[in-house]
């Protein structure tokens, strides 16, 4: 769904009407589903990411993630037919040069690392070939890729994110599809995708009157699909949660108090040094307390996308 790294090239909200995208301004704070699921994990980490915006350094497993998707993305230019195993893998050593031209931190990727550029681009092969294994390309029309959704809660909060695949059937019905690359255990983020596609599905539902049919997890180094299919009492719950969470977020700014929640998550975390569970001291609080971050800035870091 970025990924950090490729989401920043999409710098301006816009909202998709009907297959248009327009660019859309609001001064209402606004909420992603990365961001939200990093104060549900880990207060401290919203505010290390979302207060303090401490950069982050981008792993391998993110940079493979985000090579993948957009191999994703642009395998479905291709017409139906030619989508093939090899047409994917053709199209990763391109992709990957667009990337590096696009990103200066991808230079400095394999610094500390054992991988080479090959075997970097071996592995997303590798998970390339297990989307193969679950979908067969050929037999769908997505209606939208790297779709920019948003929408406002209540008239207090403005929930937006990037949905990796929009497919519409014939009859209208909307499935949600969203690609999972990473090599952590599944189960330690599970939640956290799930979280993240109820909010694909509440922000669907409220622009465009549509409850998403399925809501799809695809895992690519699994070649596991996992299916939800959520209801309108289910979403309105969920609004209902995110707002509770928009509340405790506002609450915690205020009172400038945002503690650390050790969890297994915390192995993914690229801020352990500054983090007291692990005997660090949190730089001083910002002041005065930035904006919300603006629409795309680090919207899906590592955690929230492909773990
Ligand atoms: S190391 Fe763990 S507890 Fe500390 S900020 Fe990161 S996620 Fe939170």
């Amino acid at each position: 769904m970025a990924p950090a790294l490729r989401r920043e090239f999409l710098s301006y909200p816009s909202l998709n009407l009907l297959g248009m995208t327009v660019p859309v301004t609001t001064t209402l704070p606004t909420l992603s589903p990365s961001r939200a699921a990093d104060f549900k994990t880990c207060p401290l980490l919203y505010r290390f990411r979302s207060i303090d915006r401490l950069p982050e350094r981008p792993t391998p497993d993110q940079a493979r993630g985000t090579l993948v998707h957009a191999v994703l993305e642009a395998l479905f230019d291709t017409p139906a037919g030619e989508r093939t195993p090899q047409r994917a893998a053709d199209l990763v050593e391109p992709q990957w040069q667009r990337l590096l031209a696009e990103q200066a931190d991808l230079a400095t990727l394999f610094e500390g690392t054992p991988l080479t550029t090959e075997e970097f681009l071996a592995t997303g092969r590798d998970l390339l070939g297990g989307y193969f294994a679950v979908e067969d390309p050929n037999r769908l029309e997505p209606a939208e890729r790297e779709a920019y959704v948003q929408a406002e809660v209540e008239g207090k909060l403005v929930i937006r994110g990037y949905i990796d695949r929009l497919d519409v059937s014939p009859a209208g019905d909307l499935r949600v599809v969203d690609y999972k690359t990473g090599g952590a255990p599944r189960e330690a983020f599970e939640a956290r995708a799930m979280f993240q596609l109820k909010f694909y599905a509440l922000v669907l539902w409220r622009t465009r009157g549509v409850v998403p049919r399925v809501l799809r997890l695809m895992y690519l180094k699994d070649q596991e699909v996992c299916d939800f299919s959520p209801d309108a009492e289910e979403l309105e719950r969920f609004e209902r949660t995110l707002l509770a969470l928009w509340q405790a977020i506002e609450r915690a700014t205020a009172a400038r108090d945002f503690r650390p929640q050790p969890s297994r998550l915390c192995g993914w975390c690229a801020h352990q040094a500054l983090c007291p569970s692990y005997g660090g001291t949190p730089p001083p609080f910002p002041e005065p307390a930035p904006p919300a971050l603006p629409p795309d800035a680090g919207d899906e870091p590592a955690a929230g996308r492909d773990e």
